[in-house]
C-alpha cells in the first residue's frame, strides 16, 4: 500500500461513510488501485454503502480476501457478522479487529486504502490512528457549529499523533431542492472552509444535501459510479483530485508515531 488515508468525523451522522466511499471511487476514477477499509466497528456501513453481500472467502490459512465493487476492494466487519448483531466488545477487542482488517486481508498491491474511522476522538480512533502507518486524514464536517466543535477534536487528535490533516470536507453544504433546484443553508453554510483556514489545513470542497445522494448511498448504488457524469459525482471527483495532490506530497509508508502521555 502506498498510502493509508483515515476518513474521520468528530461524531456521526455528517456523512463520513457516504463520504468516504465516493473519495474512494474518485480516487479510483483517476486510474488509482484503491481499497476501503471499513473500520467503523459499531456501525459498519460499507457493505450497504458498495451494495455488498456474502463473507469473504479464506484463502489459505487465514487471510481473507477483499470483496469487489465498483472497482474497489472493500473489508467491513460488517461482512464478517450478521446484520442485526450488535458490536459489544471493548476497546483492545476493536482494535485487534481493525489491524486483522489491515493486516490480514489479501489486499495487494494499492495506490491508497481509504479506511472510513470509527466517528468520534474516543480510545478506538486513537489506537488506530497511532498504530497504523497513516500518510494523512480527512476530517467531514456539517458547517454547523456543533459539529464544527467535535470536527476540531478530530483534527487536534490527529496533530497530536502527528498524522497529517490532509483537508478537511464541508458535507450537506447546501441542501438543493429536488423540485425546483433551489440552494438552501439549511446548516449554515462555509463553516468548515472557514475553520479550515482557521486550523490552517487544507480545504477540500463541499458538498451539498441532495436526494440523488441520499438515495444512491443507501441503496448500495454509490453516485460516483452510477452517475459518474453527474453533477455530484464531479464534485467528489474534484475532491479526490485534491486529496490525491496532497497525499502525492506526503511521505508514503510514514512509521507509526508514538503517543507520549505527559
Ligand atoms: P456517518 O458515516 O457520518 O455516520 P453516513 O455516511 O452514514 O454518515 O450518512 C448518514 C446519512 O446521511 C445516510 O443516510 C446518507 O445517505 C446521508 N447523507 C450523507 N451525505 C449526504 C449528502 N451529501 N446528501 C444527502 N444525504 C447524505
Amino acid at each position: 500500500m502506498r498510502h493509508i488515508v483515515a476518513v474521520a468525523s468528530g461524531k456521526g451522522g455528517v456523512g463520513k461513510s457516504t463520504t468516504a466511499c465516493n473519495l474512494a471511487l474518485g480516487l479510483s476514477a483517476q486510474g488509482l488501485k484503491v481499497g476501503l477499509l471499513d473500520a467503523d466497528i459499531y456501525g459498519p456501513s460499507v457493505p450497504k454503502l458498495l451494495g455488498l453481500s456474502g463473507k469473504p472467502r479464506v484463502l489459505e490459512g487465514k487471510t481473507l480476501e477483499p470483496l469487489q465493487a465498483y472497482g474497489l476492494k472493500a473489508m467491513s466487519i460488517g461482512l464478517l457478522i450478521e446484520p442485526e448483531s450488535a458490536m459489544i466488545w471493548r476497546g483492545p477487542m476493536v482494535q485487534s479487529a481493525i489491524t486483522q482488517m489491515l493486516r490480514d486481508v489479501a489486499w495487494g498491491e494499492l495506490d491508497v486504502l481509504i479506511v472510513d474511522m470509527p466517528p468520534g476522538t474516543g480510545d478506538a480512533q486513537l489506537t488506530m490512528a497511532q498504530a497504523t502507518p497513516l500518510s494523512g486524514a480527512v476530517i467531514v464536517s456539517t458547517p454547523q457549529d456543533l459539529a464544527l466543535i467535535d470536527a476540531r477534536r478530530g483534527v487536534t487528535m490527529f496533530r497530536k499523533v502527528s498524522v497529517p490533516i490532509l483537508g478537511v470536507i464541508e458535507n450537506m453544504a447546501t441542501f438543493i431542492c429536488p423540485n425546483c433546484g433551489t440552494a438552501s443553508a439549511i446548516f449554515g453554510h462555509g463553516g468548515a472552509r472557514h475553520e479550515a483556514e482557521r486550523l490552517e489545513v487544507p480545504f477540500l470542497g463541499e458538498i451539498p444535501l441532495t436526494m440523488a445522494i441520499r438515495e444512491t448511498s443507501d441503496a448500495g448504488r454509490p453516485v460516483v459510479a452510477t452517475d459518474p457524469d453527474g453533477p455530484q459525482a464531479r464534485i467528489y471527483r474534484e475532491i479526490a483530485q485534491k486529496l490525491w495532490a496532497n497525499l502525492s506530497g506526503a511521505p508514503a509508508g510514514r512509521a507509526a508515531p508514538r503517543i507520549v502521555i505527559e
